[in-house]
């Protein structure tokens, strides 16, 4: 962090979001770390058109004038800025990100069975000319369906060159041993068998990067950490959880979203994290460890109860919160995001997108402080 705050340029964030119709949203934030004040101008005020919900309890101005500089938005500039996709997939969770150096991350899959057709056209659409998509980095935060749904397809139609895994095992890796590759020892790997997951560790036991080398697999787990792009304008990943193999060895009590891994995207001043499913117990057990004041919180376990603390809150305090969510029709019979959790958001001036209103929600990330870009955005639903 010290090294990037180095860099000259200035820092800014836009959310551009894009609805049904060709209207979007822009909303032009100041989210420098919002541990500073800084000279930017734009603070606190979102320009949103009018057929949307805002969330937020900040000033809100309406103007349906979003591209406001002299970028025309192509991609010419790409190397000047991060681009963070969060995509409606529904009751589940895909968020892609595009570096600015081109390098693509994926983390998670979305949701098998009601919306996974959606997504597969969706996520192609990033790799218009390729006959396979190519990723660096393929994160998956834990092996549910909603989050793995179409790992498989990923992994079978795509270049990767490193894939973070979730940290349990299917039945057949267990028996086979398959988890000493990770250095995990006899009776400590965790297992979990669904179809959905067989799917998708099959598919990585052949997966190749572009070179025919084959793909770098991995487990996530606390103190890890890696770096994407060059000097200048990479990004720095780390991660916070999970702390163990196996969080409840002597009992049979087993919930996959404790396994979630909850990491940090560190670039150019600003702080996204995400944690999966991961529950109020997983926060409060890395606590210590995690970065304050978040600038983007993709929001755990899609708003549930189970997550997003008020102690966890109150040691990031995020300035957005994404939550990827479906609708009844996609998924959603859980009630999520639950009223308590969008009321700690809200008592703390926290901006809330969520992806059953919105669509795909666009956040950018840029070193100048002088273009703002303005993305076309599709919804997959
Ligand atoms: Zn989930």
């Amino acid at each position: 962090m010290d090294k990037i705050k180095k860099l000259r340029y200035a820092v800014k964030i836009f959310a551009v979001i894009l609805v049904m119709s060709s209207m979007f949203i822009l909303a032009s934030c100041d989210l420098l770390d919002n541990s500073q004040n800084t000279n930017d101008n734009t603070t606190t005020n979102n320009t949103t058109n009018n057929n949307t919900t805002n969330n937020n309890t900040t000033n809100n101005t309406t103007n349906n004038n979003t591209d406001d500089d002299d970028d025309n938005g192509d991609d010419d500039s790409r190397n000047n800025e991060m681009r963070v996709y969060f995509l409606d997939v529904g009751q589940g969770d895909a968020v892609f990100i595009r570096f600015p150096g081109g390098e693509t991350m994926l983390i998670d899959a979305g949701r098998w069975n009601l919306t996974h057709n959606a997504f597969r056209r969706r996520i192609r659409e990033f790799f218009p000319d390729q006959e396979r998509m190519q990723f660096d980095w393929f994160i998956t935060t834990h092996s549910h369906a909603d989050h793995i749904g179409s790992a498989d397809f990923i992994v079978n139609n795509s270049y990767i060159r490193n894939i973070v895994r979730p940290i349990t095992f299917t039945q057949a890796e267990v028996s086979s041993g398959a988890y000493r590759d990770f250095g995990i020892s006899p009776g400590s790997a965790r297992m979990q068998q669904t179809a959905t997951f067989q799917r998708f560790v099959t598919a990585m036991e052949t997966s190749r990067w572009i070179d025919g080398s084959d793909t770098n697999i991995y487990i996530p787990m606390a103190g890890k950490y890696f770096y994407v792009g060059s000097l200048g304008s990479r990004a720095r990943v780390t991660f916070y959880s999970p702390t163990t193999y196996n969080y409840n060895p002597n009992t049979n009590t087993f919930n996959v979203n404790h396994y979630s891994t909850i990491f940090c995207i560190y670039f150019a001043g600003q702080r996204i994290m995400f944690t999966g499913d991961a529950y109020y117990i997983n926060e409060q057990n890395v606590l210590d460890s995690l970065p304050r004041n978040v600038n983007v919180l993709d929001v755990g376990h899609h708003g549930s109860s189970t997550s997003s603390g008020q102690t966890f809150l109150d040691h990031i305090r995020p300035t957005y919160a994404i939550i990827q969510v479906g609708t009844t029709s996609t998924g959603n019979g859980y009630g999520h995001p639950h009223q308590v959790v969008l009321n700690r958001f809200l008592a703390m001036d926290t901006i809330i997108k969520r992806t059953d209103q919105l669509g795909d929600i666009l956040i950018q990330i840029c070193l100048e402080t002088s273009r703002k870009r303005v993305g076309a955005l599709v919804p997959a639903y």
